[in-house]
């Protein structure tokens, strides 16, 4: 039987529809409804049971978290700030009502702490398990919106946090294997570069911006396609916290791979001006802790290149896919 992949679906939705002239769709972490003299952004993601996460390895604590970083992540990438959200709810009926009444109670929390108000939403019974839906409605300034689309040969290519941990977090956990708290963490109960998006977002010398949700390697190429250009990635400069190097030890894999496939690290990928890229990095780390690391260059080739310590790095890329999940 014929399939649609994810990029299928995308695809075919984006060539059918044409849009208003102030309104930006389909192909960003968000769309963008140009209102004079503010923009309004919107995302939305959907969250699984047994695809995206597992109940067992959650507390309803760090599921509330994660669904709401995921979809304040793509806020945070467009450069803007999230104002409301709107919550989808499937729930089984074999789900105990403490663990729903916590989620709940967590989901009002973590809106309370990260300044944005639940609007409404929309609760079903699911046959098949527990389906998270959440929308957020955010803002920013027109000159702050960054896309995906405007990256320029010789930019610098920027990564905001470590890479690969999420993954490594996520495989510890079904390999059942203890410790790696903080790996774990990252897979279950991530934290949206809400602050840092922001201000890169007010950073005339950032040209483009997404997040890392599908991993390094395959968040690149999104990118690099979206602006038509190609890149160097040094894998050498890759940042790897040293929990994921103690890991992939533990789990015997590589880390660069785990690195370079990894998703769900919610960190921030960019690009910048040559020229305004020390000033930038200075200004950044006077004001952050979170690593900030130049791993590539923005190229003409089109495509993607790896490099390491300046030669040609070969990579058979295998897409990681959560549990089960196929499309
Ligand atoms: P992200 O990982 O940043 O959440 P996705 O890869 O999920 O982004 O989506 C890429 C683009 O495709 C986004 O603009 C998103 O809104 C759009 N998209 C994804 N699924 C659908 C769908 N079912 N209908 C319309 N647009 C979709
Ligand atoms: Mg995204």
């Amino acid at each position: 039987m014929k399939k649609l992949s994810e990029a299928d679906i995308i695809r075919f939705l984006a060539n059918d529809v044409s849009l208003p002239s102030n309104v930006f769709g389909i192909g960003d972490d968000a769309a963008v409804i140009h209102r004079g003299d503010y923009d309004e952004i919107i995302t939305k993601d959907l969250l699984i049971e047994n695809q995206h996460f597992r109940l067992h390895y959650s507390t309803p604590a760090e599921l509330a978290k994660k669904a709401l970083h995921v979809n304040l992540s793509d806020i945070a990438a467009m450069g803007g700030v999230a104002d409301y959200i709107f919550l989808g709810l499937s729930v089984p009926l074999t789900l105990s009502p403490e663990w729903l009444e916590a989620f709940l109670h967590h989901v009002q929390l973590e809106c309370q702490h990260e300044n944005v108000y639940l609007l409404g939403g929309d609760t079903t019974y699911s046959p098949h398990g527990l389906t998270i839906s959440i929308t957020v409605i955010g803002h920013g300034m027109p000159s702050s919106i960054k896309y995906r689309h405007h990256a320029k040969v010789s930019d610098v290519v920027c990564l905001l946090g470590f890479t690969g941990d999420a993954h490594a977090g996520l495989l510890l956990l079904e390999k059942n294997i203890p410790d790696f708290e903080s790996l774990k963490k990252c897979s279950l109960a991530p934290t949206a570069l809400t602050k840092e998006g922001r201000w890169l977002g007010a950073q005339p010398a950032v040209t483009a911006m997404m997040d890392t949700s599908d991993g390094i390697f395959i968040d690149l190429k999104h990118l690099c396609d979206a602006s038509r250009v190609g890149a160097i990635l040094n894998i050498d400069a890759l940042p790897l916290s040293p929990q994921l190097q103690l890991a992939c030890d533990r789990l015997q894999i590589a880390p660069i791979e785990c690195a370079l496939i990894g998703g769900e690290d919610y960190g921030l990928l960019f690009t910048v001006k040559q020229e305004m890229y020390h000033v930038l990095h200075g200004d950044f780390i006077k004001q952050f802790d979170t690593p900030f690391n130049a791993i590539g260059i923005v190229t003409n080739t089109g495509h993607l290149e790896l490099k390491e310590h300046g030669e040609l790095y070969h990579f058979n890329y295998k897409p990681f896919s959560h549990f089960n999940e196929n499309i």
